[in-house]
């Protein structure tokens, strides 16, 4: 019997997910059901003017995921990596930028440590593993690092999750990190053996820091489906779920139903706690506890000549205490060329997030004015800005905070009562776009 299955969700993990199981098992009937007009979820570029504008990744860092799938949709001509420029990244403190330092020998003349906080790093392999597994990001970076790395670890967190280090758990947050020292009894060693791993055999791509298409992210979705066709269903949202003979009932808002044999929730998990809640109401309170950011972007477009040496890097992120709105800035024309009009720059400027939770309601004026004086406080921006454009993302980038991890044990366990149900999707155990990519698994079965 060929299985049925539906894929709620039509974003980067529901579409990589549906396309991955067109694969590998030809013989399913895979739907993907939409509840927005488009494809892509939060990946979505609109070209304006020449400026490319995108409402959420910038890019894709490198990663076999992400190598795999453009190989398989044979993405290489489209492809555009990240220039050298975007290696220069900066930190805001104390109203000015400070280069981040770039290996072992920036670590030593860097501004951004004192001379006794990067003594102390080097005492790192010799601090003792954590006695508690839901750590803070901060806590362990205090504990292990010392406490002078944490606001530039502050700053980090901010332009990775729009979160705060604070209240993000380490285990769930920066899992690598935590299995380095739990495996190997410290962060470096960790990672210079990880680093000494054999290599793995996937396809390979020019070496970059990042990727983007050359049309903007959405040439990723684009190609996603233009290989599934007509599998999707966009505009066509799921209002409930229920246990069915053989599997289980797919609600549509306009009273349809799909029947089916498996159901893969890809989408966010606030609205996976509404859709499961008939059948496990104590696997929908769990997915519904997960917290989510949200943030506004301002892209300026502006003329490229005389530009400050900080608006010719990938961009900056700001210390706690420097704005109580903005989080920092990309500079979109120099890590991606060809992304703004010939002569002239594109910044993004992004604002809220978890520390910030009222930017995003602020209106568009007050964000620009915003934005435009984080350029010229701290990057020393003096040309006029010709180009504005403002996009919001509400409740957008899921918050691992304490407690996540154990969640997600309680998740696994309430999935394995019921057979052919599974959630993919980033509210889970990367919020970033390459484990969304993959082949395999992330919760459940399928
Ligand atoms: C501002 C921002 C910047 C980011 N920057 C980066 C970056 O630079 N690099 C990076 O790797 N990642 C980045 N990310 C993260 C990346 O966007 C996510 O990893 C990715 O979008 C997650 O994909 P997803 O499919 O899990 O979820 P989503 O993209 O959220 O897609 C979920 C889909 O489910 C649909 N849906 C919701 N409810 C229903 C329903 N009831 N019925 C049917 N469908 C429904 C939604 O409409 C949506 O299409 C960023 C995210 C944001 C918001």
């Amino acid at each position: 019997m060929n299985r049925k299955v539906v894929i709620v969700g039509a974003g980067p993990a529901g579409l990589a997910n549906a396309f991955w199981r067109s694969i590998d098992d030809p013989a399913a009937t895979v739907t993907v059901l939409e509840s927005q007009q488009r494809p892509g979820g939060w990946v979505q570029t609109s070209t304006i003017d020449g400026y490319v504008c995108e409402l959420g990744p910038q890019g894709v860092r490198p990663s076999a995921e992400f190598a795999t799938l453009v190989a398989a949709l044979a993405l290489e001509d489209r492809l555009l990596p990240s220039s050298r420029a975007a290696r220069t990244r900066w930190i805001g403190r104390g109203g000015r930028l400070l280069a981040v330092p770039m290996g072992p020998g920036g670590l030593l003349s860097t501004r951004l440590l004192s001379l006794g906080g990067k003594l102390r790093i080097l005492r790192e392999p010799f601090v003792r593993r954590a006695t508690s597994d839901d750590e803070s990001v901060s806590a362990f970076v205090a504990r292990r690092f010392g406490a002078g790395v944490v606001p530039l670890v502050h700053a980090m967190v901010g332009g990775i999750f729009a979160g705060d280090a604070d209240r993000l758990e380490i285990a769930s947050a920066f899992p690598a990190l935590a299995r380095a020292e739990r495996e190997h009894g410290s962060v470096m060693r960790g990672m210079r053996k990880r680093g000494h791993a054999s290599p793995t055999t996937t396809p390979k791509l020019p070496k970059a820091a990042l990727y983007s298409f050359r049309g903007g992210m959405s040439g990723l979705i684009d190609a996603l489906a233009y290989a599934l066709g007509d599998r999707i269903r966009s505009s066509c949202p799921v209002t409930s779920i229920a246990r069915a003979p053989g599997g289980y009932l797919v609600r549509l808002r306009d009273g349809s139903a799909v029947h089916c044999n498996e159901v893969v929730l890809a989408c966010p998990a606030r609205v996976s706690a509404t859709l499961v809640g008939e059948f496990d109401p104590e696997l929908s309170r769990d997915l519904a506890e997960i917290e989510y950011a949200s943030l506004a972007s301002v892209y300026l477009g502006f003329r490229a000549d005389g530009l400050p040496p900080a608006l010719n890097g990938f961009g900056f992120l700001l210390e706690p205490g420097e704005s109580d709105a903005v989080v920092g800035a990309i500079c979109c024309h120099s890590v991606f060329p060809g992304h703004a009009p010939p002569g002239h720059a594109l910044v993004r400027v992004m604002l809220g997030g978890r520390n910030h939770p009222h930017a995003v309601d602020l209106d568009d004026p007050t964000l620009i004015g915003l934005a435009s004086d984080a350029l010229r406080r701290y990057a020393g921006l003096r040309t006029d800005i010709g180009f504005r454009h403002v996009v919001r993302v509400r409740d957008a980038i899921p918050q691992y905070e304490s407690g996540h991890a154990e969640r997600l044990r309680r998740i696994e366990h309430r999935l394995s009562e019921h057979p052919g149900l599974a959630l993919r999707g980033n509210s889970y155990r990367a919020i970033a776009l390459p484990a969304q990519l993959a082949r395999a698994a992330s919760l459940g079965p399928a």
